[in-house]
């Protein structure tokens, strides 16, 4: 059984203080199954690799499972279990990376946190179902997934395939997240019942399930097959992880709220139609179609497009011929997907929509090819120091024609009552700029890659603090 990590943030190397091994040296782990080493195939500052080989002893496991296999007696020394990854492999990996499973690094703590580009490739894999089972296990959670099928033998083609794969995800994640859904689907594909579940391993299931199992669209199946068909222990881990997920929304949505709280009192008179009134939302999603009637733009992609509230508004205009969605939050994406009312849209209506799970700080060709980027208050929800790769990845790889981008006026803030003075106005914000900080952030992005660059205000101006929110329309 062998699986191996790579990654090609920079420097590489660091995957070494992430799993708190030394990339210079082979490391031998013995287990109660087997033996894990672990060690590097490549090591360079632009791609480094890591390998997990798990050797199992099938004779020692045969000892030591005595009595229980009595009326299959060949097969206890005939079979899979020392060449496919199976639930072995969970405790190889929890054992051997226990540190960076559970998100701890003292070398690097800013980077267990960081989402870096993640390849992972499993050999082999048992999955009796199709190929498409592996994909709907992993592609919810956002990776790219690539299945190779196996032949039974490849000197006889014609007995056919095997139930073996090779199996590559490629995914930008926090490499925590990447072995906690190793540890949980990796059982999940394999069959055979070699030891007890009992709670032991519910509380395993739900405390590596955290922040994901409760929304994936085969929380039901992964749950029950992860605790070998023990219907109740099941029922229980999904009932408590979704109480910890409705938490954690509930916690995210009560700041977007107090965001729209203090921004509902930024009203103002709608242009298009004299006398009604708008919210500074529904102000900002104005100006952002009209630049993008404007510029002409047909195909658009939404950067960081949260629940989908500009993608809503772009439906209707017509002259839009693609728009897609990209966002870090599978959750977020969830949202945008029941509220744009995806799966009632017929099939030439769902080729004009798109959503992507992905990071706008990592270079991502879907990103490419389209006639305007729009980034609509994201900015300020990135850690400073990754605003480079942000400008990079829109400016110089995406490369639309036209980028427009909103962020809070942080001048402005002084006019909300209720927001005490020098507080942002969401807990997620990193940062807030004045327009002058906006201003010379924007002009050195435009020069620097070849774009022009316009400001407009949104929102009612205030003479001496300007507007509630700024935009900056990028064009080249
Ligand atoms: N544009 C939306 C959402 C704004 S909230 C709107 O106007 O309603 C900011 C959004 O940026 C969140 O949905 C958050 O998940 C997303 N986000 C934050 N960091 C990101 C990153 N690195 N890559 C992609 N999306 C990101």
């Amino acid at each position: 059984m062998l699986l191996t990590i790579a990654t090609t943030h920079s420097p590489a190397t660091d995957l070494g203080f992430l799993l708190h091994k030394n990339p210079d040296n082979v490391q031998s782990f013995d287990l109660p199954f087997g033996t894990a080493r672990v060690f590097y195939p490549e090591a360079g500052a632009e791609r480094c690799q890591v390998a997990l080989l798990l050797e199992v002893d099938p004779i020692g496991l045969v000892r030591r499972d005595k009595g229980s296999r009595d009326n299959m007696p060949l097969e206890q020394y005939v079979n899979d279990r020392p060449y496919v990854a199976s639930s072995f492999f969970s405790v190889a990996i929890a054992q051997v990376f226990r540190s960076a499973l559970s998100g701890k690094c003292e070398a690097r703590p800013e980077l267990v946190d960081t989402a870096i580009p993640l390849e992972a490739t499993i050999a082999l894999l048992p999955c009796r179902e199709s190929a498409g089972f592996l994909t709907g296990l992993f592609e919810p959670l956002g990776y790219e997934v690539e299945a190779v099928r196996h032949l039974a033998d490849d000197k006889f083609r014609e007995w056919g395939d095997s139930p073996y794969y090779t199996l590559t995800l490629r995914g930008v994640k926090r490499l925590s997240e990447l072995l906690a859904h190793l540890y949980v689907l990796i059982p999940v594909l394999d069959n055979a019942k070699h030891y007890f579940i009992g709670p032991e391993e519910m509380e395993k299931l739900i405390r590596h399930g955290q922040g994901w199992l409760a929304s994936h669209p085969l929380k039901e199946k992964i749950a029950h097959r992860y605790l070998r068909r023990r219907r109740s222990l099941a029922r229980e881990a999904l009932a408590r992880l979704v109480d910890d997920a409705d938490d954690q929304d509930e916690v995210e949505e009560k700041q977007s709220t107090a965001e729209e709280a203090l921004e509902a009192g930024v009203v103002a008179e709608s242009p298009s139609e004299p006398g009604r009134k708008i919210t500074l939302n529904e102000q900002r999603l104005e100006s952002v179609v009209d630049a993008l009637k404007a510029i002409g733009a047909r195909r658009v992609i939404d950067l960081g497009c949260g629940e989908g509230k500009l993608l809503k508004v772009l439906w209707k205009v017509s002259a839009i011929e693609k728009m897609v969605g990209v966002d870090v939050s599978y959750r977020a994406l969830e949202i945008a997907h029941d509220r744009l009312n995806i799966d009632e849209l017929h099939d030439r209506q769902k080729e004009r929509i798109e959503l992507i799970q992905g990071s706008l700080t990592y270079k991502d060709k879907r990103m490419e090819g389209f006639d305007a980027a729009t980034c609509i208050e994201v900015i300020e929800h990135l850690d400073p120091f990754r605003l480079t790769s942000f400008e990079r990845v829109v400016f110089q790889y995406a490369r639309p024609m036209a980028v427009i981008l909103t962020t809070p006026n942080v001048e402005y803030n002084a006019k909300f009552e209720t927001l005490p003075a020098g507080k942002l106005r969401h807990n997620d914000h990193r940062f807030e700029w004045t327009r002058a900080e906006f201003r010379s952030w924007a002009e050195a992005v435009a020069a620097r890659y070849g774009y022009s660059v316009e400001f407009r205000p949104v929102g009612e101006e205030d003479e001496v603090l300007g507007p509630p929110t700024q935009m900056g329309v990028f064009c080249r």
